[in-house]
């Protein structure tokens, strides 16, 4: 059996709290799995400043170039507010982000029948709700030039943001779109504003053009970007995957990210280009909080975030979907038997720390794997 190479850079603060839970996961499947992985760890964010003095050496990108995937855990914390801003932690993530050019973030929006009721919309609305988010990252109105602002001869100041976009770097996550597609409900919106934006003309002919040529098999919707984000609070259960850019991709996965509760339970993954020999992509998989400074330490972490992300990597990088619906559904029915950390508590569930939900999750893992 042939292992699936994987790197773990579980970071700082509650980084390497939920990383530990997502090792437990690994554990099961290298013991008793029909799939093995082949772990390295490596040091990365205020970690790595306090070893190596950079919050990315060298030899980490090496390993993240190698690897089939990345799990990463978080970054950051007061005790590195203080360092020169080209060496702060999230340095080394955003140069990961860069050096393996990662264009697509993706984000989904799942919300377990277990906490619907914590839900902002009605039960009936998210009960089960299975949605992505895919946001182009690289290109687009953050990044177009000139980007400035300027003062006017009559002193009042003029600010310009440009949104650009090529077909190259519309096809390429419109590609990505179909792929993912098809590992889910196979039905792709693109969301644009092509009634008000060159750009969104332009991203609407190329999805158009390449879904003709390379993807029929996929159902593909075009919708107007302030219209998706309407239908994401009305009915979001009508879409399956949602690409868009990164300007309109950054609003509409916030929204739909809380349509469905806690920071600790949402996961992310970025990915890159698919390499031209093995079809391989470059990918990051990554919880969506941050290193929660506030509770590290404490053992208070929800691990679902990063096991979740873990769950996309083996969807995603490995094409381990029964896998990936394994853990999903393990984690699920832990819900659903009431186990909470503090984050998702509520009136009479079983309180749990980090550890005693990772447990939990994996011995459900066990139970339906039996
Ligand atoms: P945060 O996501 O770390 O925390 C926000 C709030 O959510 C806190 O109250 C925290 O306790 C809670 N929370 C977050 N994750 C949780 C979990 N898994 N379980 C339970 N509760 C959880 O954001 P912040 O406080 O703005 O930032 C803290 C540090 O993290 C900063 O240094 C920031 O720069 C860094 N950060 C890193 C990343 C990353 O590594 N990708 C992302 C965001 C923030």
């Amino acid at each position: 059996m042939s292992a699936h190479s994987l790197l773990l850079l579980p970071g700082d603060g509650i980084g390497p709290e939920v990383m530990a839970e997502v090792e437990r996961l690994i554990d099961f499947f290298n013991k008793k799995g029909k799939v093995r992985f082949e772990t390295s760890t490596e040091l990365v964010g205020g970690a790595a400043i306090d070893k190596h003095g950079v919050p990315l050496t060298e030899e980490a990108l090496g390993m993240a170039r190698a690897a089939d995937a990345i799990v990463f855990g978080a970054v950051g914390g007061p005790k590195w507010d203080k360092v020169a801003y080209g060496i702060r932690p999230e340095a080394g993530l955003l140069r990961l982000r860069k050096e393996l050019d990662l264009f697509a973030n993706l984000r989904p929006a799942i919300c377990y029948p277990a906490l619907a009721e914590a839900s902002s919309l009605k039960r009936e609305h998210v009960e089960g709700l299975d949605i992505l988010i895919l946001r182009e990252l690289t290109g687009g109105t953050y990044f177009g030039e000139p980007k400035e602002i300027v003062t006017l001869e009559n002193g009042q100041k003029r600010a310009v943001d440009t949104t650009v976009y090529t077909t190259f770097e519309i096809e390429r996550i419109a590609r990505v779109a179909f792929d993912l597609a098809r590992a889910r409900r196979n039905k792709v919106h693109s969301a644009e504003k092509r009634n008000v934006m060159k750009t969104g003309v332009l991203w609407n002919e190329v999805v158009t053009a390449t879904h003709a040529r390379e993807a029929k098999d996929v159902e593909l919707q075009h919708i107007l970007a302030d219209a998706c984000s309407m239908q994401l609070v009305r009915n979001p259960k009508q879409f399956d995957v949602i690409v868009c850019d990164n300007l309109f991709g950054d609003m509409l996965s916030d929204e739909a990210a809380m349509l469905t509760g806690s920071i600790g339970m949402l996961p992310s993954a970025s990915l890159g280009a698919a390499d031209a020999k093995t079809g391989k992509r470059k990918a990051l998989y990554e919880p969506v909080h941050g290193s929660a400074p506030d509770i590290a330490g404490k053992g208070l972490a929800n691990p679902i975030a990063a096991i979740a992300s873990y769950a996309m990597a083996l969807r995603y990088s490995y094409g381990l979907v029964k896998e990936a619906e394994l853990i999903e559904k393990a984690v699920a029915n832990t819900l659903a038997q009431g186990y909470r950390t503090a984050d998702i508590m509520q009136p009479n569930m079983r309180k749990a720390g980090t550890a005693e939900m990772g447990k939990a999750i994996v011995e459900e893992v066990e139970k339906l794997a039996a």
